[in-house]
């Protein structure tokens, strides 16, 4: 598993902060998503802000999602089952922004909430999963998010090939039937 994710584009990242994941969904599929309930995905893109502070910070946590093989835990992970991850933005900022990110993902023109409460248990956001049907564009994004924090590093991008991160196919450990 550590020689799996060594090879992931994430793994050389240092520290700990803010990151998306862009994953796209080529089939409409319903899934359970742990005990949020059952739901239908459509095809298109979704974007989820998450944080990484604890050990290991982006590269594990950001590795973790894209790992195929992993008892499922977070609402991500249910998705990660019908998915590819195909970029991961990022910043390494001791300030959380994780909410923040995903309330301006969602001011996206296009975007919408595919699922209230998705990510967001311990949050008042109404979702930190978001759904586009075009990948959206990470050079609005870094825009959007210098004018609201004008402090804050750039948000850097990796590109994850598409043989980096198989479908889970609803094969791992876990909920499913
Ligand atoms: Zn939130």
């Amino acid at each position: 598993m550590a020689d799996q994710q060594n090879n992931f584009p994430v793994a050389d990242i240092r520290g700990r902060g803010t990151y998306v994941l862009i994953l796209q969904v080529a089939h409409p599929a319903r899934i359970q998503v742990g005990r949020l309930g059952c739901f239908d995905f459509r095809a298109g893109v979704y974007a989820y802000a998450g944080s990484a502070f604890g050990p290991g910070g982006l590269a594990a946590r950001v590795g973790r999602h894209l790992k195929t093989e992993k008892r499922l835990r977070w609402h991500i992970d249910y998705l990660r089952g019908i998915s590819r991850v195909s970029a991961v933005w990022y910043t390494v900022y001791p300030v959380r922004r994780e909410h923040d990110w995903a309330r301006i993902l969602l001011q996206r023109r296009g975007a919408s909430v595919p699922i209230p409460g998705f990510g967001s248990s311990d949050c008042r956001c109404k979702s930190h999963l978001v759904y586009f049907q075009h990948t959206p564009k990470i050079a609005t994004f870094r825009r959007k998010i210098r004018c609201c924090f004008a402090e804050d590093p750039r948000i850097d991008q990796r590109v994850v090939p598409a043989g980096k991160s198989p479908a889970l196919c609803l094969t791992t450990r876990g909920d499913f039937q």
